[in-house]
């Protein structure tokens, strides 16, 4: 199906008049903001269509229905915020968020049993669903601005003036809305001219005072950092360095440690994660949100890492460390963060060595670090079994010179100790570790336990073909150790030999068990 791309208004955007620069950068942007008349979808910054042509990006024909049902009502309706930031720099978007001049209840008047609640409704955000039931609903908030703080959470009330609400918003880059019927744009105050020269640019800076942004709401710090490193154009301005250099005596504040954690997981995703630590670094909040890694920062390792220091290696395997398939790369690269954590505590000189180390027992430290950590921003259960499980075993993935029965033990001990989730992410964990050196043959040793792996669980993984049930009946045993013993011996067999998996097969090592020792 063909979408005819002409724009539905042509109306020109409120942009800082007469710049041709920004004129361009709106131009090139704003098919972003047109709908497909043919299907109603958002048109793609390249003037396809997002839903009835390469379908591959987000749809969001719902969008379009809210901010046209309230613009018909009389209120005003904009696309806002984290939509925007993405989409006009080339990102793809998550999700798309509407703000309205309409109040919860008015919204509620007008879309009826579309209308749920997600528990924002006292902050003016209720979620409106699709006429029809299909796709996503979306975020609808009424206009608002904050009355007082408490470093965290802001008591807000609504008001009828998008500048005003844009201007309570943390950084330009984020106080952008664009009313999509007519493509006219606003900022903070009502003008856009300054958030689309940031957007363009990619400078992060807070809307207004800094120093008081921060501190009303001390998240702000970390969200700066996580947009400054989310494409590769974007910086941090020097006066929201300064502003954050100023505030550390603020720092952490109220902030829970499940919001700061879940803050930094999502800036460990983004394109640069290596870029966000550096700025922690350099602003002096490695000791305010990661004070673990500080020891890292001087502590020499030894000459084949090649790095001059631990928090150096961490670094490169940072940038390197790709999760492997349905694990978070935010997760996976907060592991590789803590993996060496351990070292500094460890760390003795080499006996015959001069200026080498020792980092005996560097896994287990780490392993109490990232636990430590995981607590402090109370994770769930599974992504701590994670961070300690990588700190716990990256020094034991199999090398070139095991055997694959020792690769399948190795695998065993894993699955038993850790659950077999955690086998993918030691590979990965592997790889990015030896990034910095022997690639080559670190990736071919990693895909030989993959194929090794592999095969365990083609035969059946580390399950027996048989049970106790089996054992017992064979061997005329009641319930006890004699029937655990024998399944382990079975058990030791198929690891070392996996074609032994068979049912038959192993009914016949049973039977020879009755003059063996374990029957005993
Ligand atoms: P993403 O969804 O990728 O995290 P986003 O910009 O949509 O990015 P949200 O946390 O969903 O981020 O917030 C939506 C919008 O609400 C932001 O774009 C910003 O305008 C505003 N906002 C969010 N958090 C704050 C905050 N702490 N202070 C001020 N404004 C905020
Ligand atoms: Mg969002």
């Amino acid at each position: 199906m063909a979408c005819n791309r002409t724009p539905l208004t042509s109306t020109r955007p409120a942009t800082s008049a007469g710049c041709p620069d920004i004129e361009a950068f709106w131009a090139g942007s704003r098919n972003l903001l047109r709908f497909c008349p043919n299907c109603r979808h958002f048109l793609r910054r390249d003037g396809g269509c997002t839903h009835c042509e390469n379908g591959g990006s987000r749809e969001f024909p719902n969008a379009h229905d809210i901010t046209a049902r309230l613009t018909a009502a009389g209120f005003q309706a904009v696309v806002v915020g984290g939509f925007l930031r993405k989409a006009l720099t080339g990102l793809p978007p998550k999700d798309i968020d509407i703000a309205t001049s309409a109040t919860p209840d008015e919204v509620r008047a007008l879309f009826g049993n579309r209308v749920r609640s997600n528990g924002g409704e006292s902050h003016g955000t209720v979620l409106v669903l699709p006429p029809a039931g299909s796709g996503e609903p979306i975020e609808v908030t009424t206009f608002r601005l904050d009355v007082e703080t408490d470093g965290r959470r802001a008591v807000t009330r609504f008001t009828r003036d998008i500048g005003e609400d844009l201007t309570r918003r943390d950084l330009t880059v984020n106080a952008l809305a664009v009313d999509p019927h007519t493509g006219q744009a606003f900022g903070p105050g009502g003008n856009a001219g300054g958030a689309l020269t940031d957007l363009r640019d990619g400078l992060i800076r807070f809307v207004g005072d800094g120093r008081k942004r921060i501190a009303e709401d001390r998240l702000r710090v970390l969200r700066a950092i996580r947009f400054a490193c989310e494409s590769d154009n974007r910086r941090l301005s020097d006066e929201a360095k300064a502003d954050i250099r100023a505030s550390l005596h603020l720092l952490p504040g109220p902030l829970s440690g499940r919001r700061i954690g879940e803050e930094i997981v999502k800036t460990l995703a983004t394109a640069h994660p290596r870029r966000a630590l550096e700025m922690y670094r350099d602003l002096g909040l490695l000791p305010k949100f990661l004070p673990e890694l500080e020891p890292t920062i001087g502590q020499a390792q030894n000459a084949h890492h090649g790095s001059n220091d631990v928090w150096a290696h961490t670094m490169e395997t940072l940038e390197a460390a790709e999760a492997p398939e349905g694990v978070s790369p935010g997760l996976f690269r907060l592991a590789m963060l803590l993996h060496d954590s351990g070292k500094p505590a460890t760390a003795a000189p080499k006996q015959g060595a001069p200026g080498e180390f020792t980092f005996y027992g560097h896994e287990e430290a780490g392993q109490r670090i990232a636990g430590a950590v995981a607590e402090r921003w109370q994770m769930s259960n599974p992504d701590r079994k994670l961070l300690e499980g990588v700190a716990a075993e990256h020094m034991a993935v199999p090398t070139g010179d095991f055997s694959d029965a020792a690769i399948r033990r190795w695998g065993r001990r894993i699955e038993q100790r850790w659950g077999a989730a955690l086998l993918p992410v030691l590979l990965a964990a592997r790889e990015a570790d030896r990034a910095g050196r022997d690639r080559d043959k670190t990736l071919a040793e990693t895909a030989r336990i993959r194929a090794v792996l592999a095969e365990v669980k083609a035969t059946g993984g580390s399950q027996l073909a048989v049970g106790g049930k089996d054992v017992m009946a064979r061997l005329g045993l009641k319930p006890g150790p004699a029937v655990g013993a024998v399944l382990k011996k079975l058990a030791a067999a198929v690891l070392d030999d996996p074609a032994l998996n068979s049912r038959e097969t192993l009914l016949a090592l049973i039977d020879e068990e009755t003059s063996g020792p374990a029957d005993a």
